[in-house]
């Protein structure tokens, strides 16, 4: 296992960015991995094609559309109306149920194929809607099934685990990709790149934490 490489689970927005320039700073060599699981704005994959081509990073697709048809969320069905409020009792329908333990999964065998043990991702407990899959109890049982499951070592880094949006842009600025971030990367629900449509969840979090974040740098 190669202790200098890191595979980044990577889907072209904000927080997966920022953690593709962050594995930059801390590997020697850096892979990039996306996935077409059925969602609706495909053009992600396209635009997260284009940051890896830009970061220099080898670039990888993987079709695991078959998530899309397991479990109905309103990332992947169009006849679902999109929640715009998280619910008081649960998490919002944009959740797409196991899709974090199908990514890992899959970038950890890519990974061993390619004799990587270091795998990035940007999920966050602290900003989350309430996502299961990216709280941090999560990834850290998962990693030990990893490593149980094909007898290696997997480390799982999760840089943005324990910061909110606003300390996300604080980190890009800190890359020295702000403006990367900013303008070419997709985070929004209605599939707008950049500031986004400005009133899905994902903007609105998104942009609150640009907002507090120039707003300290004043
Ligand atoms: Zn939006």
């Amino acid at each position: 296992m190669n202790k200098e490489e890191a595979l980044v689970v990577f889907s072209g927005g904000q927080d997966s960015t920022t953690c593709l320039f962050w594995a930059l700073r801390q590997f020697k060599k850096v892979y990039a991995l996306s996935f077409l699981y059925g969602q609706k704005h495909q053009k992600e994959v396209e635009l997260a094609r284009e940051i890896a081509l830009e970061a220099g990073v080898e670039f990888e697709v993987m079709d695991v559309s078959f998530i899309a048809g397991l479990g109905r969320n309103s990332l992947t069905d169009t006849s679902i109306v999109m929640d715009e409020e998280k619910p008081a009792d649960s998490f919002p329908n944009t959740f797409v149920p196991g899709r974090n333990l199908f990514f890992l999964s899959i970038a950890a065998v890519y990974a061993r194929e390619k004799g990587i043990n270091h795998m990035v991702t940007g999920v966050s407990q602290t900003d989350f809607s309430g996502y299961p899959d990216c709280r941090d109890g999560f990834i850290k049982s998962l990693n030990v099934t990893l490593n149980l499951a094909m007898d290696e070592q997997f480390v799982i880094h999760t840089p943005l685990m324990w910061i909110n949006k606003a300390q996300t842009w604080a980190l890009a600025d800190e890359l020295g990709v702000l403006d990367l971030i900013r303008t070419k990367t997709l985070t929004c629900y209605n599939g707008i790149i950049g500031d986004g449509c400005g009133h899905c969840p994902s903007c609105k979090l998104r942009r609150e934490g640009l907002d507090t974040y120039l707003a300290t740098k004043k």
